[in-house]
């Protein structure tokens, strides 16, 4: 993955956001039939409503192409949509704002075509996954499901099928610290970052072409 100090991280770039202590502790390798049957039936159980795939639908349909970032929160049950903010061209959701209303729901923005320049860590600026600072909001909103929208993709980010413990997210951290970070530098992520890291630590991430 290319050159690094090309002064382009935006919110990915927040200074000190992943800086976790590394926890020890190997990666739970390996999978059997029964987790993948409890995992099926877990899916099932936590598939979305019609009306809130509806929603999803429609927000990346409104949000895909825009310039800037915006937010919603859906209820995960009915569809509805409890909360919607703009933002700018490279950050939505404000902590304070958000506070006490994305636990349990389905939180959701888009990432904008990126038209400030080119970035070498990540030349399709169309279509940006998850940036290292979603991965802290996805730790602290803890909503149901975290998704982005970008122009072509929808992203998706889950819990661990146990749900997440301190460690296992201070884990995540540095390993996406370890992954990313060069000469005290961040890069954004790729999508292939984001698949290594689901492997090495249980979060369920996907990319669905819209
Ligand atoms: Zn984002």
């Amino acid at each position: 993955m290319g050159g690094q100090g090309s002064g382009y991280f935006n919110h990915a770039g927040r200074p000190g956001l992943l800086g976790g202590s590394a926890s020890g502790g190997g990666g739970s390798g390996g999978t059997s039939s029964t987790r993948e049957r409890a995992e099926k039936h877990r899916e099932a159980r936590e598939a979305l409503s019609e009306k809130t795939t509806k929603a999803v639908k429609e927000f990346a349909e409104k949000y895909r192409d825009k310039t800037k970032e915006w937010m919603q929160i859906i209820d995960p049950k009915t569809g509805k949509v409890d909360y919607e903010e703009e933002g700018s061209e490279d950050e939505v959701g404000d902590p304070e704002v958000l506070e006490g209303k994305t636990e349990g729901k389905i939180q959701i923005h888009n990432h904008p075509v990126d038209t400030t320049g080119d970035n070498p860590d990540y030349p399709d600026n169309a279509n940006k996954p998850p940036s290292a600072q979603d991965l802290g909001k996805f730790f602290d909103d803890k909503p149901k499901e975290f998704l982005v929208v970008s122009k072509d993709y929808t992203f998706s980010l889950k819990p661990p099928p146990g749900g997440f413990t301190e460690k296992n997210k201070a884990k995540a951290e540095a390993l996406f610290k370890s992954m990313l970070v060069k000469n005290g530098a961040w890069r954004y992520p790729t999508h292939e970052d984001w698949q290594a890291l689901a492997a090495k630590t249980g979060i369920r991430y996907t990319r669905t072409k819209q």
